[in-house]
């Protein structure tokens, strides 16, 4: 008896990390925008991650618990508990490392940069660094109406917004090659300003010696959302091509 308590603390806290997200980018990919799955719920799975918000209307950040919206007049709002969101990923973001400072000309070279930080590319990853950013470019959607388009149509509508010099926070997600379908292969990265006055979705980014808080995540959940739009969408094309388009 004695022997099994002083075991009970070490099985909790091996539990791993997990990434909890709320649909497959699969679905987002094919223009399901339309979900019932609030922010409330979603602060309840993490206070760190990103996604957009129902209708496709901007994009959303998550940060330190709070929840904000980038629209695509570039306007910042924090969301109440009430919003749905058709996709988002969520995690409690307690950093288990922190890199050697970093400096990066552009996107593909921060993310070249961090992957020679990692110990493999088969795990998933929160990334967050936070500091004074030479130059970043972050794009919004506008809000879309229905019958929905799918994403590769909606985003060639984006507004592209050219931030810095700026302080703030990139963020996101790298996830392994195997989860094609379920979330976006490789980086994802939203950004939000310290002020929290504007920020989006990165499409590039340049900064010099800034360290990455990055946790590794072990476990992965997916939910699947509960609408008659999600059971009757047709799922089964490739959207590897369009995802490419898409977030690049
Ligand atoms: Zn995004």
């Amino acid at each position: 008896m004695l022997l099994l308590l002083a075991l009970q603390p070490a099985v909790v806290a091996t539990e791993p990390a997990t990434l909890f997200q709320t649909a497959p980018i699969a679905a987002l990919l094919a223009g399901v925008y339309d979900d019932v799955f609030t922010l409330g719920e979603l602060r309840r799975h993490g206070d760190f991650g990103l996604g957009t918000l129902t209708a496709l209307d901007g994009e959303m950040i998550v940060l330190e618990g709070c929840c904000y919206q980038v629209r695509a007049d570039g306007q910042v709002r924090v969301l109440p508990d009430t919003n749905t969101t058709p996709f988002a990923a969520v995690t409690f973001f307690k950093p288990t490392r922190t890199t050697a400072p970093l400096t990066a000309t552009n996107l593909l070279q921060v993310c070249a940069a961090l992957d020679r930080t990692l110990p493999s590319a088969n795990l998933f990853y929160a990334v967050c660094i936070t500091g004074r950013f030479d130059a970043v470019t972050t794009r919004s959607v506008p809000r879309q109406r229905r019958p929905y388009p799918p994403l590769a149509t909606a985003a060639r509508e984006q507004a592209v917004f050219h931030l810095g010099p700026v302080e703030g926070t990139l963020l996101g997600f790298r996830c392994p090659a195997f989860v094609k379908g379920l979330n976006v292969p490789g980086y994802h990265f939203h950004f939000l300003t310290a002020d929290r006055q504007a920020g989006g979705h990165v499409l590039d980014v340049r900064l010099a010696g800034l360290c990455a808080a990055v946790q590794e995540l072990r476990d992965f959940r997916l939910t699947l959302p509960a609408t008659a739009d999600f059971t009757g969408a047709d799922l089964s094309a490739d959207r590897q091509r369009e995802l490419q388009e898409v977030e690049k």
